[in-house]
């Protein structure tokens, strides 16, 4: 199979990396494309794991180099996916998961059209709002900011080609799952189909030559 992009995106507080974390523990076929960002790192983030922490110069040096598949600015600061993310990941033959804002999924969808892009709806206003307050890293100014955002993502969702709810952790994640699983049965993503079908018909054609070519009339 060959390996494709998937692309999740959701408001902040929706649960996509959370969802995202949980898929890649269970599934030994994806891979997680570490993002580069120029925001500060929090306590318990982990530099080359959960994002490259790059200064704005070398984020801005490396975009000018073309190292980004794609950029976006969130709440002043810049995020992008880099090149050699992908191509390592698809060099192992992992599928990618990109925890990525909708600006830069647009962009994805625009390069790379057979990316499978998923958009994670919180089940409800009051979810999201205690989502973002509970996680206690942020100032109030950039809790407001994420939300105002929040409300204007939501927008995005009809550019997607899949909407999840997030309102039990474990139903979303096997929802994710399971469209990954269709999505890997595409035909068109088979590179090796054309080989298997036609050892299959010559198989079939040998079989074929066991039965008489004849039908004999049954004796009366
Ligand atoms: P956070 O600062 O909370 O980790 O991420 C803020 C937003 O930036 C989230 O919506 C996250 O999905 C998005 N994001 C993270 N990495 C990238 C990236 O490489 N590109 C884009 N376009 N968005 C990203």
């Amino acid at each position: 199979m060959r390996p494709f992009l998937l692309v999740l995106s959701s408001p902040s507080g929706g649960g996509k990396t959370t969802i995202a974390r949980q898929l890649l523990m269970a599934r030994e076929d994806l891979g997680y494309s570490v993002s580069a960002t120029t925001r500060e790192r929090r306590s318990g983030e982990t530099d080359g794991v959960d994002y490259y922490f790059l200064p704005r110069e070398e984020f801005l040096r490396r975009e000018a180099a073309g190292d980004f598949l794609e950029t976006a600015t969130y709440g002043g600061e810049l995020y992008g996916t880099l090149r050699s993310e992908i191509e390592r990941l698809f060099a192992a033959g992992k599928t990618v998961v990109l925890d990525i804002e909708i600006k830069g999924a647009r962009q994805i969808r625009r390069q790379m059209p057979d990316a499978v892009e998923i958009f994670v709806l919180p089940p409800s206003a009051a979810v999201l709002v205690g989502r973002l307050t509970g996680r206690a890293t942020e100032a109030p100014a950039v809790l407001r900011e994420r939300m105002a955002r929040a409300a204007d993502e939501l927008k995005a969702v009809t550019e997607y080609d899949y909407v999840v709810v997030n309102e039990d952790l474990f139903a979303a994640v096997a929802q994710v799952a399971a469209i990954l699983d269709a999505e890997s049965r595409r035909v068109s993503r088979q590179e090796e189909l054309g080989a298997v079908v036609e050892q299959l018909r010559r198989d079939v054609i040998e079989e074929t030559a066991r039965f008489p070519a004849h039908h004999s009339a049954p004796k009366p």
